[in-house]
């Protein structure tokens, strides 16, 4: 790896963007970015003279025209010159280009959902430049159905049965956790009464996510849905969608108590129809498990079901991918959802590669025979030939091929929570351990995203309980509680 010495700018992390895309995980130093013996590259803001007078073994002025079409964003700039050195040095190049951030839909819009402009600007591939302009589309004409003024509501158990090897979310392991979950669902409930009296009309959508929240007993669970159904009056909310991700907790009891208090939007989220897979990354239940459930939840008479895939999982080749992908669809879920692999630092299996002499797990997976973009690709094409339409999409750090997860839909059941999330413009009140809540402030003219979020662990969100009512009353307008 080169090392890379700022000048005249600090856009330091926009540069360890880039560097981390092709070299893995880089150090930051003040001084500039630096990790080996690959020469050094000077990376100069241009003078404004036209001449770069830096000297280095590669030296790059970056600059600018102001005047360009599409807005002038300093720190994209830098990603985008850094990228195109880096790739004409290496000859290696990524289907996003120069695009790290994690809404790719944003820039489609700007580029006016033209991929080629798209791919001219930022080296992304057409392919995927043209996939982010369609979803961009149906991304924006969802946000734009949905009523300003409403907001949205999360409601977060971080609990599963057990941790996937790949999970990188601050879950807990519900051996652990089990002994304070009664404790749990009443301090959620409060202060979900806390906020909700006063602000009871305008909710958007209810989304109770996790984790695995259909991992609470009966009791627990009854609470809690009885609880958001008596307080929010479910019966004018337009979307209400519990998270049942691990097909093995979700039994005939809480199917009914999910049919009792209004639910109209159910995940069941299987990630892969193989056996071996399901093993290997640690989930306990069977490929009959999914087919089981999704048929009860099925005959549960919901709105919409949900399901998720993941690309790149265990030793998958592309066949085993679009096996789960064709028996996912043969069951006809209103919704699916794309994954490609993120390995975070705190996921198992990400842990397990850093004892392989494994630099970069980006790039060697590239490089190996997973072909995890021709899986992506093929699932794109497979599911337009089944009427599914990408309505979200985002990006998310340490993805296998630096790939993206897409939402889609069959028509009109696209999910109202998941594009209240995508769009600025609606907030989104989190309640629980680990959830965030996102206000939308205007300022001089701009808007402005605002955000507080509750502690991660679930014993310390049940001690601070009051502390956080209290700090989630400032956050949203006291006194006078209007959000
Ligand atoms: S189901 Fe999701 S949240 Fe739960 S352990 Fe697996 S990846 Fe993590």
């Amino acid at each position: 790896m080169p090392e890379v010495v700022l000048k005249g700018h600090d856009y330091k992390y926009a540069v360890s963007d880039v560097l981390r895309l092709f070299y893995g995980e880089a150090n930051e130093k003040p001084e500039g970015i630096s990790a080996g013996s690959d020469g050094t590259i000077i990376f100069s803001k241009y003078d404004g003279s036209g001449v770069c007078t830096e000297s280095g073994d590669i030296c790059r002025c970056f600059s600018y025209n102001e005047s360009q079409e599409i807005p002038f964003i300093p720190k994209r700039e830098v990603k985008r010159q850094l990228y195109s050195l880096l790739s004409e040095m290496t000859g290696i190049t990524y289907p996003w280009g120069s695009l790290t951030g994690i809404r790719p839909t944003l820039i489609a819009t700007e580029c006016g959902y033209d991929p080629v402009k798209m791919s001219e600007s930022y080296y992304s591939s057409f392919d995927k430049s043209k996939l982010a302009c369609e979803t961009a589309l149906n991304e924006n004409r969802m946000i734009d159905s949905i009523a300003n003024n409403s907001y949205h509501i999360y409601l977060s158990v971080p609990v599963c049965p057990t941790l996937c090897d790949y999970c990188s979310f601050p879950t807990a392991d519900h051996i652990r956790v089990k002994a304070v979950l009664d404790d749990y669902v009443c301090a959620i409930v409060a202060e979900l009464k806390d906020f909700i009296i006063g602000n009871k009309s305008c909710i958007g959508s209810i989304y109770i996510g996790g984790g695995t929240p259909t991992v609470l007993n009966d009791r627990q669970f009854e609470f809690l849905l009885s609880s958001v159904n008596d307080l929010a009056d479910i019966s004018s909310v337009p979307e209400f969608t519990i998270e049942a991700g691990r097909p093995e907790t979700i039994t005939d009891s809480k199917i009914l108590i999910m049919m009792k208090y209004g639910v109209s939007r159910v995940c069941v989220n299987p990630q892969t129809f193989n056996a071996v897979t399901l093993d290997r990354i640690g989930r306990k239940h069977t490929v009959k498990d999914i087919y089981d459930a999704y048929r009860r939840v099925r005959n549960g008479g919901f709105r919409s079901i949900s399901m998720d895939l993941i690309a790149g999982l265990g030793d998958e080749s592309k066949d085993d991918f679009l096996y789960s992908l064709t028996e996912m669809i043969g069951l006809r879920p209103e919704n699916i959802t794309v994954h490609s692999l993120s390995l975070k630092r705190s996921s198992m299996m990400k842990r397990k590669f850093s004892q392989d002499p494994i630099v970069n797990p980006v790039m060697d997976f590239k490089a190996g025979s997973g072909n995890i973009d021709g899986m992506l690709a093929d699932s794109y094409k497979i599911l337009a030939l089944n009427d599914y339409k990408p309505y979200y999409m985002y990006r998310q750090k340490d993805t296998l091929g630096g790939n993206e997860n897409t939402g889609f839909s069959l028509k009109d059941h696209e999910c109202i929570y998941n594009c209240a999330m995508m769009g600025d413009r609606n907030t989104i009140v989190g309640f629980g351990a680990k959830a965030i809540s996102k206000k939308i402030v205007m300022k001089d003219g701009k808007v402005l995203i605002e955000r507080l979020q509750n502690p991660a662990d679930v014993r310390m969100y049940i001690t601070r309980s009051s502390d956080l009512i209290n700090k989630k009353r400032e956050f949203f307008y006291e006194p006078d509680r209007n959000i």
